[in-house]
């Protein structure tokens, strides 16, 4: 089976007068379709610097990185702006969403970049909030809404194009437990519908819903292992109705 993500030997090197600091050091990885992968280690360890450069938003010193097989280095900005646009969906601690834009406006903003027709953008906006369970607050602006609740529209605006994978940094970080499970739920089904998730926590009881465990210290990536408490943990979540059941 190919790797969707493939990385090897990556190494990010930040210079800071005549200091050198490897944010990333050395890290390889494959990450296969379908997994769910809970990304772990203390501040300041890499995380968010492995993300940014799975993401396309960030470029590392040297190493591999091949997105489907193909090389992520050699290609342009255009090219990279286009691989994020039609694989990658980016979820992040603070939400990220235009502040005086809608919720509908905020999930739309990616399907306008790939010039889909208005008709068809508003079923996919549509649909995508109400499978995170915000049916009546599509209007809403961002001020209007909890934090779950701008979470979930980041959420939907990361799933309205279909990616192939989500990269979330830290998604529950400004999240109250309660909240965090909620959010960690849709998570749990948009992996079950085949979505490959990379997830950055520094909670044990959301990495234990993820399928594997990976954990940075120092720019390395230590050790991959299996999460052996998942079954208890997602039989904990409570369930939503699933995207493809979700009729507007
Ligand atoms: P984490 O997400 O695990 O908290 P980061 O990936 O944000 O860690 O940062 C890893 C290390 O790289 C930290 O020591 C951080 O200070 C450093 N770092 C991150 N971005 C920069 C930058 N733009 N310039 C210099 N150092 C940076
Ligand atoms: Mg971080």
């Amino acid at each position: 089976m190919q790797a969707v993500i493939s990385v090897k030997n990556l190494f990010k090197i930040y210079k800071m007068g005549n200091q050198t600091l490897a944010a990333l050091n050395d890290v390889s990885m494959d990450v296969y379709v379908g997994e769910y992968i809970a990304v772990m280690g203390t501040s300041g360890s890499g995380k968010s610097t492995f993300m940014n450069i799975l993401g396309c938003l960030d470029i590392p010193t040297k190493g591999e990185y091949l997105f489907n097989g193909e090389s992520v280095i050699s290609k342009s900005k255009i090219q990279l702006a286009h691989l994020r646009r039609d694989n990658i969906g980016f979820v992040f601690q603070s939400f990220n969403l235009l502040s005086r834009t809608t919720a509908f406006d905020n999930v739309e903003l990616p399907l306008i970049y790939c010039n889909i027709p208005a008709s068809e953008r508003k079923i996919k906006v549509e649909k995508a909030l109400v499978s995170v369970g915000l049916k009546d607050r599509m209007n809403n602006m961002p001020n209007m809404l909890s934090g779950g609740q701008q979470q979930r529209v980041a959420i939907a605006r990361a799933i309205v194009n279909n990616p192939k994978i989500i990269l979330a940094d830290e998604p529950t970080g400004n999240l109250d437990t309660r909240t965090s499970m909620e959010i960690i739920q849709i998570f749990q089904l948009l992996n079950d519908e085949g979505i490959t998730i990379l997830m950055v926590t520094h909670e044990d009881d959301i990495a234990q819903t993820a399928k594997r465990k990976v954990v940075f210290r120092d720019g390395k990536m230590l050790k991959a292992e299996d999460t052996i408490n998942r079954i208890i943990a997602t039989e904990q979540l409570k369930i939503l109705p699933k995207l493809e059941e979700v009729v507007i």
